[in-house]
């Protein structure tokens, strides 16, 4: 198979022993991922091209030297970030059953998170650094109080790419302003098309709602709209279906998600996952589909278009099929963390750096420390995996 460019990296290696292993994505036919209950865990990395003070990839797939001082923020194995995922709150309005307990959680207090004056000041840092892409999230980040201005702010630095993830339950109001802001695109989270199944998934928030706030960000001008389902066995999978057809009705692309051991309450459980395989073959059964061309960037969704011209699908099979030999992203979490990883407990902390002084020079170091911690890899597979400290809701998701 042509690697296209990636070296693999075995994730059960430490980064004296990595090997050659076998590339994640081949970017061509179905989803080429395992089954749930077996999954390689070789990873592919993309070779980085270099750029001042970048090192080139050995054999193994591996940077020498030190970590570097200048050029983009680049990690060991030679993948380049330039994708910040900012958490503005880890409180939300709605409870999802996969993501947070529906009474007994706890958040941070409010004077430990970043300002707004703090998190533009990260991500103009960050913007020097190579990131050309942020994207919202939390919690729910509608919640937070004159969210509108932190997205003018951030707009003004100016990014390729600026967008949101939300549960949409205070979109259809914002969504002009916000993209007057300077929003260029959003993710609207809605686990079902059924309006009892919907308020049974996200507890709190109904389906009605949710709806018109798809109807009011496309009036606004956030197209295509991306639609996020996590899918839960015995729960919504029989939906998935009425989801497909959902895309090639509305042009919304729809992205199915797989349930990630990242839930508050700690009770994950693999017989729960829907496998992406899965929802790749009964859509592709009913309406065949193709990769979309040019499929084979960072983006952790895997591509698909229907075959007769009418629409788009994502799977996201994080847990069945990662994509980290690719990964591009890194987040910042509410309380001013830089966090490598959704699944690595790996933080480095930048608010601490700007509350007690510290210069950009500094917030550009410790994001290079981040960078040049992170593993090949997430373990989610392996016997020793622990779960992170932190959930979903808490990172930013
Ligand atoms: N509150 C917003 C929302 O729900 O869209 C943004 C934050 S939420 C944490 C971001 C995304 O993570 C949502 O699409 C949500 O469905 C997804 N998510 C939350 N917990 C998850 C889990 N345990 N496994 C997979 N996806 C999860
Ligand atoms: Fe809130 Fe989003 Fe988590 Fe649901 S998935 S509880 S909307 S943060």
């Amino acid at each position: 198979m042509d690697s296209g460019g990636l070296i693999s990296v075995n994730m059960n290696s430490d980064l004296s022993n990595a090997t050659s292993a076998v590339t994640a994505r081949d970017g061509a036919g179905g989803p080429s991922g395992a089954s749930a209950n077996s999954v390689p865990v070789s990873l592919s990395v993309r070779a980085h091209g270099g750029g001042p003070g970048v090192e080139r990839a050995n054999d193994r797939g591996v940077l020498d030297g030190a970590m570097p001082l200048a050029g983009p923020l680049v990690d060991r194995y030679g993948r380049v970030h330039n994708d910040l995922r900012i958490s503005v709150t880890d409180r939300c309005n709605l409870r999802c059953v996969y993501c947070m307990p529906l009474e007994g959680m706890t958040f941070q207090p409010r004077s430990e998170l970043l300002t707004f004056e703090e998190i533009e000041r990260v991500a103009r840092v960050a913007r020097q650094l190579g990131v050309t892409s942020i994207r919202l999230t939390g919690g729910e980040p509608l919640v937070r109080k004159s969210f509108t201005d932190l997205v003018a702010r951030l707009s003004g630095i100016g990014f390729d790419d600026l967008a949101l993830t939300t549960n949409a339950m205070q979109l259809s109001a914002m969504a002009e302003p916000l993209v007057k802001a300077g929003l260029k695109r959003v993710n609207i989270s809605c686990d079902s098309l059924r309006v009892e199944r919907f308020a049974a998934i996200r507890r709190r928030g109904d389906l009605a709602t949710v709806l018109k706030a798809m109807d009011a960000a496309e009036a606004a001008g956030l197209t295509p709209l991306k639609i996020n389902v996590v899918l839960l066995r015995g729960s919504n999978d029989d939906e998935i279906l009425d989801f497909a057809s959902f895309a090639r009705d509305t042009g919304r692309i729809v992205r199915f998600i797989e349930f990630m051991p990242l839930d508050a309450q700690g009770e994950w459980d693999r017989a729960q996952l829907v496998p992406g395989r899965e929802v790749f073959d009964r859509i592709n059964e009913q309406w065949p589909l193709a990769p979309v061309d040019g499929d084979l960037g960072p983006a952790p969704a895997e591509r698909f278009r229907f075959l007769d011209g009418v629409g788009e699908i994502g799977l996201i099979s994080s847990v069945t099929q990662p994509f980290c030999g690719t990964c591009n992203r890194l987040r910042l979490t509410a309380d001013g963390a830089i966090r490598n990883c959704l699944f690595s407990d790996d933080e480095t902390t930048i608010r601490d750096v700007i509350r007690s002084g510290g210069t950009d020079e500094d917030v550009e170091q410790q994001f290079r420390r981040a960078v040049w911690a992170k593993f090949p890899g997430h373990a989610i597979n392996e016997p020793q995996f622990l779960r992170p400290a932190r959930s979903m809701s808490m990172i930013g998701g």
